[in-house]
């Protein structure tokens, strides 16, 4: 089998009302870049390498990479993995950053075609069901800022719909982040709680709110420092009694390997269409596994990455908890022929169909289509 055609198709999604984050920042916006790769027997693969600055993703494939697969048989996985980005043609390489996100969503579209040729879902190629009972446990993700009142509201919906773990975006001070996890807290009782402050605070306040968030039993405190800060990061989790999750700005297995030395994390979070696609979060999750720390992968995508990630994360025993998402983005659910749903009882099903188990509805497709 030979490749024949790569190609990228960006979409974007104006969102009905902007989604809140730390430090005054919001989100108006989504997008993605889908990897669709031909080949010569027929079989069409779909990856997805984030994302939001789609047109970064198109350029990388199309210049850089297009002209290094075609021809090539997508089965050789490994090696067109190193090709894209360990080639010793490359005097400068990029070690980290959007051609890791492209080179993502590359591999994502060539274990598809893997899965196609060989007729079986991707985690059965990599290893079959670790957890055997063919699901994923799911938490929300998310609720984003808002009044105290509003998001204790929408956790206690999610809590209601059989979540047994809910996500909520923070990091807009002490006081308006206890007000609001003291009020979501009290909202969900026995339900999970993690926060995501999305790097929006310097040492001296994510060890401040560090010690509030210890008297509410967090479960987990998420990027709290820009991911520059290893060592902060590992002085908050040798100070704090609560676990650290860090990991969806961070790339490759090296990248991983410098944040597991410097115990700088207890949930290792790659996501898959950054961090260097199935290929790569496979040997991040392992590396992890050394270190004995817990892999719940960023997810905060389409349908396409979500597909991927469900089937990692079936075939890896140290992975837990999937990100699903549930703020009824467009290009999630509804890209979907067969929708990955979540089953209200706090699961998710791994897709059983070959490959990651998708097919993409054209008019969704078009409908947010970016020339
Ligand atoms: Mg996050």
């Amino acid at each position: 089998m030979k490749i024949t055609d790569v190609k990228v198709i960006k979409l974007g999604v104006q969102l009905p009302k902007p989604l809140g984050v730390s430090k005054d920042r919001e989100f108006n916006s989504r997008g993605a870049a889908l990897v669709i790769i031909d080949t010569d027997e027929g079989i069409q693969g779909i990856g997805e390498g984030y994302g939001p600055e789609s047109y970064i993703v198109k350029t990388i494939v199309d210049d850089k990479f297009k002209p290094l697969l075609i021809g090539q048989d997508p089965l050789d996985i490994e090696r067109l993995w190193r090709r894209m980005l360990m080639d010793p043609v490359f005097v400068y390489w990029d070690q980290k950053g959007q051609g890791v996100s492209a080179a993502s969503g590359v591999d994502m579209a060539l274990w598809d075609i893997a899965g196609k040729f060989y007729n079986a879902p991707i985690y059965k190629l990599l290893g079959g069901d670790a957890k055997g009972n063919g699901k994923v446990k799911a938490y929300a993700s998310d609720l984003f800022w808002d009044t105290p009142e509003i998001m204790a509201e929408s956790a206690r919906q999610f809590a209601l719909q059989g979540y047994s773990a809910v996500k909520t975006h923070l990091g807009r001070g002490l006081k308006e982040d206890e007000e609001r996890v003291k009020a979501i807290k009290d909202a969900i009782g026995d339900v999970d709680l993690m926060i995501d402050m999305n790097c929006g605070y310097d040492r001296v306040e994510a060890f401040k709110v560090g010690k509030m968030l210890e008297k509410y039993d967090i479960y987990w405190y998420e990027e709290p420092l820009s991911p520059y800060d290893i060592d902060g990061l590992a002085y908050l989790k040798n100070k704090l009694d609560i676990p650290i999750a860090t990991g969806e700005n961070e790339y490759t297995k090296w990248g991983f390997k410098e944040l597991f030395l410097k115990n700088a994390v207890d949930f290792a979070m790659p996501d898959i269409m950054r961090c260097g696609g199935i290929t790569e979060t496979k040997k991040i999750c392992a590396l992890a596994e050394a270190f004995d720390v817990i892999c719940t992968p960023h997810n905060y995508t389409t349908g396409v990455g979500l597909a991927a990630t469900l089937q990692v994360m079936a075939c890896t025993p140290n992975c837990e908890w999937l990100e699903f998402d549930v703020t009824d983005y467009a290009l999630y659910k509804s890209l979907l022929k067969k929708p990955l749903e979540f089953d209200g009882q706090g699961m998710v099903t791994i897709p059983t169909d070959p490959g990651l188990g998708v097919e993409l509805k054209d008019n969704v497709v078009d409908k947010y289509l970016i020339p």
